[in-house]
């Protein structure tokens, strides 16, 4: 069989875990493909997604800052990825291009692992982007006991509920006044924001973690000990990276491209192997 073709199309790429535990799944279950990076600015975009459609190509992974613009460039989309306005996946069926979105998975997944019970928890999403759109409607389909969204520009929050349909969800603002007391009510924080990638900057003062129940749970997409973890972990608070949700969004996606179980055990060491290097 030839070699199949298959990548993560972004800008910037070169950080992508993506090529590291996609070829290790390709390789465990023994299908010729290659994952590649492939980087690709705004003005290539279009080229780039029209090759998907050749016979050699499984499809694509797509990450910051296209995941919206590529939805206007496929033929059709999944209910998933309608509702969420973001394409992460892009799937080459017979020359047609599907577009889903696998963050609400693989958001779904981890949570549910390292939060048995989530259902009972009132939950805190921070951030308003395409990331935070995923975990809103991760929990909001989980049915947990209550949202609250912070973020930055209040209104983006607001759009943000309307355009997934969830009712019944609150908006603050990222202040810390309005923060301590959601802090208060909500046993999940989840930091869906970009903040997280610098040392000196952390998402909630570290004063208000305080307030957090000793009991709940501080999650951060960022896939990388970020100081909100460090200091929840100082308090005893139990705290989940952005990796397992990295690497369940990109075995769904895997899954979509081959028809295959994706050797999830497989990918998440070669994810956490890279990540310590
Ligand atoms: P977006 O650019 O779409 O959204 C960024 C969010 O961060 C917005 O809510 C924005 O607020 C907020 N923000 C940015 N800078 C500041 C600041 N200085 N102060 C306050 N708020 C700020 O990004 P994404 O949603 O795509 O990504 C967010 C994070 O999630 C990234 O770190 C990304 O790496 C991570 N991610 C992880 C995934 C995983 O699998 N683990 C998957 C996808 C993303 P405002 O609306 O006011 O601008």
């Amino acid at each position: 069989m030839d070699i199949r073709r298959v990548g993560v199309i972004g800008d910037p790429v070169a950080h992508s875990l993506s090529p590291v535990f996609q070829q290790a799944a390709f390789d465990a279950t023994g299908i010729p493909a290659r994952y590649e990076r492939w980087h690709t600015i705004a003005a290539e975009l279009p080229a780039r997604i029209a090759g998907l459609c050749e016979a050699d190509c499984f499809g694509a992974n797509v990450t910051v800052p296209h995941k919206v613009a590529v939805a206007a460039l496929v033929d059709s989309l999944s209910e998933t990825a309608r509702r969420i306005g973001a394409v992460n996946t892009v799937i080459n069926q017979d020359g047609r291009l599907l577009g889903d979105n696998t963050d609400l998975y693989g958001f779904m997944r981890s949570l549910l692992t390292a939060r048995p019970g989530v259902e009972r928890d009132r939950i805190l999403i921070i951030g308003a982007g395409g990331a935070a759109r995923a975990v809103v409607a991760a929990v909001a389909e989980i049915g947990v006991a209550g949202i609250t969204v912070a973020n930055r520009s209040p209104e983006r929050a607001t759009h943000m509920l309307a355009d997934l349909h969830v009712d019944g969800a609150e908006v603050i603002p990222l202040a810390d006044w309005d923060l301590m007391g959601a802090i208060r009510d909500h046993s999940v924080i989840v930091n869906a924001t970009s903040i997280g990638w610098n040392d000196d900057q952390m998402v909630l003062a570290p004063e208000l973690l305080d307030a957090v129940d000793p009991h709940g749970l501080i999650a951060d997409l960022t896939y990388r000990d970020t100081p909100l973890l460090v200091q929840a972990r100082a308090r005893g608070i139990a705290i989940m990276d952005g990796l397992p949700m990295l690497v369940h969004q990109g075995a769904r996606s895997f899954e979509l491209w081959t028809g295959l179980d994706a050797p999830i055990d497989i990918m998440m060491a070669a994810a956490e192997r890279t990540r310590e290097t």
